[in-house]
């Protein structure tokens, strides 16, 4: 984590926010998306997913944008892939992470990523091994996505000893981070306080453990809180709360970045952000894709009189 900060936002709306757009987010849009939340503050942004053109063609220029990514010094530049083959592209493109995502569900692993789990699991084996190879102190960083970890819209309820399974074995491998993913929305706050609870105390100590929520039920920021108190310090959001998952449908809206800045600073975590900056770049989303409906509460109704971000209180 960033020195000076108590909670790590990550920026996820690059990749999660606009992987099932049909309209292509330009290049140069995506470019001024990541300069502007750099210079917000944001200590951390997922640029790309590193998959096919022919299945996303929304990422077929990932590495122009990491290329670009990197003339910004200061923050994380992570980029997602399912697969060997898009990690390799991932480390010749030089981001700082790779997020690598399996489903826990094993249902939901076959229909977004077209492979077994333990087929999953001894690619990232392969992954782990490719990035040991390479020269440096500087290794990329490998983190590893629990997709569905809170539920299924394929296989219905998944029980906390297959995350904690699933977890263990990509520790065990060499994961650097575990990101625990409601992929779907379906979860609650007494959900994600169990789950984080057992995960945090079983893993917490090797591994940085990180939330990823949707909104789609409208409990991204109950969860966000929950997390928080089982100790939770890292969270992925979008801006203006864009994003979905093509196996969930109407599974529309990452949690909105801007809210969740706002809800820690308010509660007196320091997250590095500026929140009126953030505010302003939602500019740049909407004129990319001016047919997107923006969400956000925070950038509607403002701030309220007197709010001192704890970043600023410093
Ligand atoms: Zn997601």
């Amino acid at each position: 984590m960033r020195p000076g900060i108590d909670v790590e936002c990550r920026e996820v709306g690059l990749r999660d926010g606009i992987q099932i757009q049909k309209v292509f987010f330009p290049t140069v849009g995506k470019i001024a998306w990541l300069t502007a939340e750099a210079a917000a503050g944001m200590p951390e942004i997922e640029v790309c997913s590193f998959v096919p053109p022919k299945l996303l063609p929304q990422f077929a220029d990932a590495a122009e944008v990491v290329a670009a990514a990197k003339t910004i010094d200061g923050y994380c530049i992570a980029a997602l892939s399912p697969n060997l083959r898009g990690a390799m592209d991932a480390f010749n493109a030089g981001v700082h992470k790779l997020n690598y995502v399996t489903s826990v569900s094993e249902e939901h692993n076959l229909a977004n990523v077209r492979r077994t789990v333990d087929e999953s699991v001894e690619d990232f084996k392969r992954i782990v091994a490719l990035r040991d190879e390479s020269a440096g102190d500087n290794k990329v960083k490998l983190a590893t996505g629990l997709a569905t970890a809170l539920g299924c819209s394929i296989s219905g309820q998944v029980p906390i000893a297959d995350v904690m399974k699933l977890a263990e074995r990509f520790v065990e491998a060499g994961a650097d981070e575990l990101v625990v993913s409601d992929t779907v929305g379906y979860a609650n706050p007494q959900q994600v306080k169990d789950m984080f609870t057992a995960v945090i105390n079983e893993f917490g100590k090797q591994v940085p453990v990180a939330a990823h929520f949707h909104d789609t039920r409208g409990l991204g920021l109950a969860n966000v809180y929950a997390a928080l108190e089982s100790g939770c310090r890292h969270f992925d959001a979008s801006l203006a709360g864009l994003g979905g998952c093509p196996f969930a449908p109407k599974a529309t809206g990452n949690i909105v970045m801007d809210d969740l800045v706002f809800l820690l600073e308010g509660a007196g975590l320091k997250t590095g952000v500026d929140l009126d900056k953030l505010v302003e770049v939602r500019e740049i989303v909407a004129t990319n894709l001016p047919e997107e409906p923006l969400h956000g509460m925070y950038a509607k109704a403002g701030a309220p009189k007197g709010f001192v971000p704890a970043t600023q209180a410093a």
